[in-house]
């Protein structure tokens, strides 16, 4: 990789030391250091790329470079005439001098961030520099994919517009091309359409759960201001604007666009809805023409991405102007209607001279040709989009999607990403065009995207840029370790790369106490908890194991320089007779949601409104079926398991819950029958005991078997699909 001559300094430490993220094609660490002040000449041919290197310089660093033709340049931007890719640069810093060249102003572009993340953390935090040291240096260097980029959903969360233009210089800076700007969805739409002023109006805002309204849009001048300063940093935009599903925003807005008609409301629940852009209705079309056209207009780049994904067919199945179109079309069933809905919209496009983009279920039923497939459920899309000669932009939430905790997609996982599935051949692997990371904002408000987004966007900025040969996980990992002071210094509010808190909780039966115990697994963090109120970084500093005597709730959570790494937990105790016991489970939980594991029902500990909180143990597909056994027999006279509901996650109560006692295990007595009475066709979250009561019986066995609905019933969008059952603590009294 590296070519050692004498003066050139090539040891892994040291080039750790001077990070650069993503790794250049070639580096050879020079000895000794280049300067420059305000007295620093610069010279460029091209004046705008000149201005915006000045004043990057200046913003990060506080130095003004000089300009002016009295001083002769030392900091040269070369545009040169020699054969380069477009984004292909070299850049030389040796004591005297230093040099960008390229043959494009895009490469020019690409090789001043590396000059920039090349001035030393130290440098860019003081900001107020007369001089700045660099070390010298030789590279050359360029991408491996065309396409390398990020989704930023706007439409859950609301990211104001000097938010955006932040992200479009970090995008820059870690030598990312595209950003994925996706503007509607069913909790917001975020564009404002001139025709359509009801769009944004009453689409760009919803009700809260506390009656709060939340919301917000972007005004077609705020959009042209967003698009020109992306052009000046050689980001492009691609607008998605998603159909046929998620849009219940535009139906509130305009709902005779609906199958039913309406009334809807931009919902302030996350999932997928019923509710979609009626197919068999030609003023739909109309209608998103009339919003293209609007949009085409705005944004001058190549690509409109027009979603596709996550439609349920319900609706169509019932509305009879669907099924005349089926009909009329002469198509098989309502994926066929929506295969036909794509390519029409699609062709509306591409008559307009743009190249259109749909997440891979756009590939059912089939597809046009020329048109882009944003794969996401897995490799599969991609693969069989690139066997059938259409470009790729590979990015599955396995590996991609950040708003995922860093439990299960780590920095290792993000940086094990290979774009182009070994499927393919050498043929079918160009039309792999690139990846992207994206990020949904279900629970991502503007405030947290930095948390969410980094370190683990690094891994991917690196998979899409740099060749996989000479890169190695271990190598990177100590690369970004010298690389969070650079973070700090522009200010990004890092969160975690992999889990670092791991909290454990044990019960201690002669002391009648719980015994809290958190690891982790990183230096510089420091853990701290707060009982029975809300955690801060005032919060009692954690030190070593402690108890817990009464029912409380205990939150625990890391901090980094005074800041949450937004792990906290939130933990409820329970204290009943069925703690320190033995459980036997004769039906196995997803790993997924394993919770504390095997003993996980039994643990103490609640789980909360999160069914993601580690504490709900999840069956997909199965009924729960466990025995539990208290070591000896005791008295008992209540029996309460607790369920979760949550049907737009596709989690429901059991129908039943069959709870009997034993005293040998062998023959079961008392078998109470608990019949589920809560209505599962709701919106709602809830946690709900299927308690039995046995006046005042002896036992020491209880078997509970709550039964399952094992799938998603018929009214249901994901009918037939497996169901989950999420039980937590069974409580014995
Ligand atoms: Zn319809």
């Amino acid at each position: 990789m590296f070519i050692l001559t004498a003066g050139f300094i090539n040891t892994p430490a040291q080039e750790s030391s001077f990070p650069l993220i993503p790794k250049p094609e070639k580096t050879e660490w020079l000895e000794g250091k280049f300067s420059f002040s305000r007295n620093t000449g610069i010279a460029c041919s091209d004046k705008v790329l000149q201005e915006y290197f000045i004043s990057q310089v200046n913003a990060l660093t506080g130095v003004k470079l000089n300009s002016g033709a009295a001083s002769p340049a030392v900091i040269v931007l070369n545009l040169t005439k020699e054969k380069m890719d477009a984004e292909e640069y070299k850049l030389s810093i040796t004591e005297k001098r230093a040099e960008i060249t390229a043959s494009s102003k895009e490469g020019l572009f690409r090789g001043m961030q590396t000059f920039f993340q090349l001035i030393p953390p130290a440098a860019k935090a003081g900001k107020n520099n007369s001089s700045v040291e660099m070390h010298c240096v030789n590279l050359s260097d360029k991408p491996r994919f065309s396409h390398r980029g990020l989704n930023l959903d706007c439409g859950r969360h609301f990211m104001s517009k000097d938010f955006i233009k932040r992200y479009i210089d970090i995008l820059a800076y870690y030598k990312f091309n595209t950003f994925h700007w996706h503007l509607t969805e069913d909790q917001g739409w975020r564009i404002e359409i001139k025709k359509y002023p009801n769009l944004t109006k009453v689409g760009a805002w919803r009700k809260e759960s506390d009656g709060s309204i939340y919301g917000g849009f972007y005004t077609q001048d705020d959009i042209k201001e967003i698009v020109a300063y992306a052009q000046s940093r050689y980001i492009n935009i691609i607008p998605e604007i998603e159909m046929p599903g998620h849009s219940l925003a535009s139906l509130a807005s305009y709902p005779e666009n609906s199958c039913t008609g309406g009334p809807f409301e931009p919902t302030n629940l996350f999932g997928v809805f019923n509710d979609i852009y009626c197919a068999g209705n030609e003023g739909t079309y109309k209608f998103l023409q009339d919003v293209l056209d609007e949009v085409i207009a705005l944004f001058p780049g190549k690509y409109v991405h027009i979603g596709g994904d996550e439609a349920p067919k319900i609706r169509w199945k019932e509305c009879p102007k669907c099924q005349a179109k089926i009909k009329a079309e002469g198509l098989k069933d309502e994926h066929e209607l929506q295969s036909y809905f794509i390519k029409r919209m699609a062709s509306y496009l591409t008559s307009k001279g743009k190249t259109v983009i749909g997440w891979d279920e756009v590939l059912q039923g089939g597809l046009a040709p020329g048109i882009i497939v944003q794969s996401w459920q897995s490799f599969e899309g991609a693969v069989d989009a690139a066997k059938q000669g259409h470009y790729v932009v590979c990015s599955p939430a396995s590996h991609t999607y950040l708003n995922g905790s860093p439990e299960n997609l780590d920095l290792r996982i993000a940086y094990s990403f290979e774009p182009v599935p070994p499927e393919l051949n050498k043929e079918e692997a160009k039309y792999i065009m690139g990846g992207e990371v994206n990020l949904w904002t279900e629970r991502a408000p503007q405030e947290t995207v930095d948390s969410k987004l980094f370190p683990r966007i690094l891994a991917l900025a690196e998979v899409f840029w740099s060749d996989p040969k000479g890169r190695s996980y271990d190598e990177f990992y100590s690369r970004l370790q010298s690389y969070y002071p650079d973070m700090t210094a522009l200010g990004i509010e890092y969160g975690q790369g992999s889990k670092v808190l791991n909290v454990n909780t044990s019960y201690d039966g002669k002391e009648k106490s719980f015994i809290i115990k958190a690891d982790v697994t990183q230096s510089n963090v420091e853990v701290r908890y707060a009982i029975d109120k809300p955690l801060d970084n005032n919060s009692a500093l954690y030190k070593e194991p402690f108890k817990i005597n009464g029912t409380n709730t205990v939150q625990i959570g890391t901090f980094r320089n005074g800041r949450s790494l937004g792990d906290a937990v939130g933990l409820s105790f329970v204290f009943h007779k069925a703690l320190n016991s033995k459980i036997t489970l004769s039906t196995q939980y997803n790993e997924r949601y394993r919770a504390s594991g095997p003993e996980a029902l039994i643990d103490g500990v609640r789980g909360s409104a999160d069914f993601r909180d580690g504490c709900w143990q999840g069956y997909e597909g199965v009924d729960l079926d466990c025995v539990i056994d208290l070591g000896e027999e005791k008295e008992i006279s209540t029996v309460a398991p607790r369920f979760f509901l949550d049907a737009n996650s596709w989690i429901f109560l059991p129908s039943h819950v069959e709870i009997s006692l034993s005293k040998d295990n062998v023959n079961y007595s008392d078998t109470k029958t608990v019949v589920n009475d809560t209505d599962q066709k709701t919106s709602d979250i809830i946690q709900k005991d299927f308690k039995a009561s046995f006046g005042k019986a002896a036992a020491r066995y209880i078997k509970v078997k709550a039964i399952g609905l094992k799938q998603c019933p018929e009214w249901h969008p994901y009918a037939g699909g497996k169901a989950w059952l999420m039980a937590d603590e069974i409580v014995v009294e």
